[in-house]
């Protein structure tokens, strides 16, 4: 399994700030650390610039991630979402964002972009207008085919950390690891079968607190059931990404399944054997809100 693997909203992630204990900067370490011991290099962070006018001192995230050989990318300026908004606020939003971070936008091999919570828009229109300015500015969109939605690991992670409940924290850490791997060969099972051809993925990760904790582990369990992390230049290449923003789209899906369910045949978005596990740690995430 080829993969490159990407993250998404550094240098803070919009839906919270860090508990006690944490910060943006740690979290951030702390999966800097686990790239650099499973030898994963040139990571492409798509970042908001909102984060850097609240708190002009989180400008040294972005600074250290790039010294570590990781490039920048756009994923606009506050975190919006393409249903939320009209395609002139969007665009504008985008800008924004590329001249904010333009420091380490600059420095990066690409000029990338993804669409926050990957929306291309859920018109024709929004689409077109979108697709049309990322042209414009020469910007690539770049989706995602499998992501490990360590957001609710996350959430159900803080709750057993507020109960101070050691044994739910291990049992979160653990069943992520097996859901996971499990996850992603779904996921690269299902793009190879609408694609017709062997593919490289590309996968996600956020810099939430779970995601510190367990990033070395899980890149490490990873490698162990097959993957090869690859440079997304790789990925950037053939079906996967000639299909990026040519159906509109609303919901909150991976590429495949975004193309699928266009085309009125959805695809499973977990794997079969791994639906109770996603359900009780739903469950245990619930009333958490970051
Ligand atoms: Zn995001």
């Amino acid at each position: 399994m080829k993969i490159a693997f990407t993250m998404d909203d550094l240098p803070l992630w919009p839906q919270s700030y860090p508990p006690a204990g944490y910060s943006a900067e740690g979290i951030v370490k702390s999966i800097r650390l686990a790239l650099r011991e499973n030898g994963i290099k040139g990571v492409y962070s798509f970042s908001n610039s909102w984060p850097l006018d609240k708190h002009p001192e989180m400008s040294v995230i972005l600074d250290d991630w790039v010294a570590d050989g990781h490039h920048i990318a756009n994923h606009t300026h506050s975190h919006i979402e393409l249903p939320d908004v009209s395609a002139e606020d969007f665009m504008a939003d985008i800008d924004t964002a590329e001249h904010k971070l333009s420091r380490w936008v600059s420095q990066a091999p690409m000029k990338l972009f993804r669409h926050p919570l990957c929306h291309w828009g859920e018109t024709e229109d929004k689409l077109r207008e979108v697709n049309a300015h990322l042209e414009l500015r020469g910007l690539t969109p770049v989706d995602v085919t499998s992501w490990a939605y360590e957001w609710t690991w996350n959430r159900a992670y803080r709750n057993a950390m507020d109960a101070n409940d050691m044994g739910a924290m291990a049992f979160v850490r653990e069943t992520f690891l097996e859901f996971s791997v499990a996850q992603l060969r779904h996921d690269m099972k299902t793009a190879q079968a609408w694609f017709g051809a062997e593919i490289v993925g590309i996968t996600l990760g956020h810099n939430v607190p779970f995601y510190a904790d367990v990033a070395c582990d899980y890149f490490a369990c990873l490698k162990e059931a097959g993957a090869e992390f690859v440079p997304l230049e790789d990925a950037l290449r053939g079906p996967v990404q000639s299909a990026v923003g040519t159906v509109v789209s609303s919901e909150f899906l991976v590429l495949q399944q975004k193309l699928a369910s266009a085309s009125g045949h959805p695809i499973r978005k977990l794997p079969n054997d791994q639906r109770d596990l996603h359900a009780r740690i739903t469950e245990m995430a619930v009333g958490q809100s970051g």
